[in-house]
């Protein structure tokens, strides 16, 4: 809850005056009189939670949203659709995600522990890597195994650069906003380039950082001063309280619903952006019907994948300009599958599946907590390039393609899968991509310019956090767009 001390310690003396009038604004709170204070755009995270301070400070906002669901990057599947309604977007909840926590707790919602998605027991997983299955046991002495070191073939290949990460963070303990500063701008180097600096071979490389990158496209295109403070992020997460990250019950969509239930503000849907003009007297959005709304203010808190596509009048200033436009945003391909056979116990493999081919991660899903040894679903989790490949292809031919090359490399798995679900988000046009990645350079020259305000316009959402990552970022991004507002008016 915003307090009028906390806006005040924002923005200085200039709020005082308009948070009186607003106190005393008649209709105020009311769900569709007048034209709104504010206009949002975008029901996900970001902009829900902005919607609630302001509203809790007596503006009137209206949500603008393009799909017909709040949620937008949290996403649950539907049980119809996929049995145990996997999260199709965002999925832990971290120890520090006070926000996230604190909103789920005044909303009555209950916590559970998180569904694994992308990450699998390790008697549950195999390596698929150069056309070759592995077992995790058999890696230390494995000839695919590109390292000399004792100590380092013995680390799983999916965690080695996370290891690197850890020993050679330069960025204070506890300090999350340290990533943006510019002493640090000269770790703002591809992740190839950090590597190899220590030594560490090209095909190896590949392997352990290009191959199913959590961020990014390839090894070249992803600063590692953006896995610093990840890194960094998720070390304050542990020391915060360290436990297993949580999800919320029924799903991580029901987090958005139960939020968008206690907003006053009305939320219209099948609403998309095309425009936002904005001058000195307030802001007008064009949407694709050609309707023009308007108001004092607009906050956008949509991905600049999406925001790209946009008209702005006028344009932002330079530095903003170019991170709206080339910021990445790191491709993710998922099909979802029901196996009709217990194929594991036909050829006595593990369940799960970390490749280097096209279909990435192939991780069995136990998301039923009453039967926990159950396989509720399979996910084929693909990012980067992959991703990308798979995007130009028909949903069903691309689910097939997956399902034939998993049939070559494990012939018990033939027939054994039915696909349940096709899910992108980099085709996705209100998305554009999982979520935000900062190129090599990047990082110093533009992640101070992404959210600096117009006079009318503001920006929030998971790109423009700095503090947290990902659903609890969004919720930040939200609370200090919603305190930027505050300020200006
Ligand atoms: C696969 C995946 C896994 C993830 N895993 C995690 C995780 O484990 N933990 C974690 O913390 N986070 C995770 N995240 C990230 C997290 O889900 C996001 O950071 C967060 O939900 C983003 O919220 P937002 O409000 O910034 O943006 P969004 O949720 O994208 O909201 C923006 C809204 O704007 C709408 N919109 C876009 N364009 C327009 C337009 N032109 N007009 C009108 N409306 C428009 C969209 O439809 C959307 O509803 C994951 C995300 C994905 C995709």
């Amino acid at each position: 809850m915003l307090t009028r001390r906390r806006v005040l310690a924002l923005g200085g003396m200039a709020v005082a005056a308009p948070l009186v009038a607003a106190a005393a604004r008649p209709g105020s709170g009311s769900r569709s009189r007048g034209a709104p204070d504010v206009l949002i755009i975008g029901a996900g995270l970001s902009g829900l939670n902005a919607a609630t301070l302001l509203e809790s400070e007596g503006y009137r906002c209206q949500i603008l949203e393009a799909t017909h669901r709040v949620g937008g990057r949290v996403c649950t599947a539907r049980e119809s659709d996929v049995p145990g309604h996997p999260e199709l977007g965002g999925s832990g909840i971290g120890s520090s995600y006070a926000r996230m926590l604190d909103t789920a707790n005044r909303l009555g919602l209950t916590l559970v522990p998180e569904r694994l998605r992308t990450t699998a027991p390790r008697n549950e997983l195999m390596y698929h890597l150069c056309g070759e299955g592995i077992l995790p046991n058999d890696w230390p002495g494995h000839r695919l195994n590109p390292f000399q070191d004792a100590g380092d073939r013995k680390v799983p290949p999916e965690f080695y650069q996370f290891t690197k990460y850890g020993l050679y963070n330069p960025l204070p303990k506890n300090d999350l906003q340290a990533w943006q500063r510019p002493e640090f701008a000269s770790h703002d180097v591809s992740v190839f380039d950090f590597l190899r600096k220590l030594g560490i071979p090209e095909a190896a490389i590949a392997l352990v950082a290009g191959t199913n990158m959590s961020y990014g496209t390839n090894v070249h295109d992803l600063s590692v001063l953006m896995w610093f403070a990840i890194a960094n992020w998720l070390r304050a997460d542990q020391e915060f309280g360290g436990n297993a990250p949580r999800a919320i019950e029924g799903g991580n969509q029901r987090l958005p619903e139960a939020m968008a239930a206690r907003l006053q503000s009305e939320i219209v849907f099948g609403q998309h952006v095309t425009g936002i003009r904005s001058n000195a007297d307030g802001v007008e959005v064009h949407t694709i019907d050609h309707q023009v709304r308007r108001a004092r203010f607009c906050l956008c808190t949509i991905p600049f994948s999406a925001l790209r596509h946009l008209r702005l009048e006028p344009l932002p200033p330079g530095e903003q300009l170019n991170a709206i436009e080339n910021i990445g945003y790191t491709p993710v391909f998922q099909v979802h599958f029901v196996p009709t056979r217990r194929f594991w116990e036909e050829d006595k493999l593990p369940k799960s599946m970390w490749t280097d081919r096209k279909l990435g991660r192939l991780m069995a899903l136990h998301n039923d907590p009453g039967r926990p040894d159950e396989v509720t679903s399979y996910i084929a989790f693909v990012n980067g390039m992959a991703a990308k490949y798979l995007d130009r292809l028909e949903p069903q031919a691309a689910a097939d393609y997956l399902l034939e090359d998993l049939a070559y490399i494990r012939p018990s798995t033939r027939g054994a899968l039915k696909v349940a679900k096709v899910w992108s988000w980099n085709r996705n046009p209100f998305a554009g991509g999982a979520y935000a990645y900062w190129k090599p350079g990047q990082i110093s020259r533009l992640a101070r310019q992404v959210a600096v305000p117009g006079k009318r316009l503001f920006f929030a959402g998971e790109h423009t956090a700095v503090l947290a990552r990902g659903m609890e970022g969004a919720m930040e991004s939200g609370e200090r767009a919603a305190l930027e507002i505050l300020s200006a008016m």
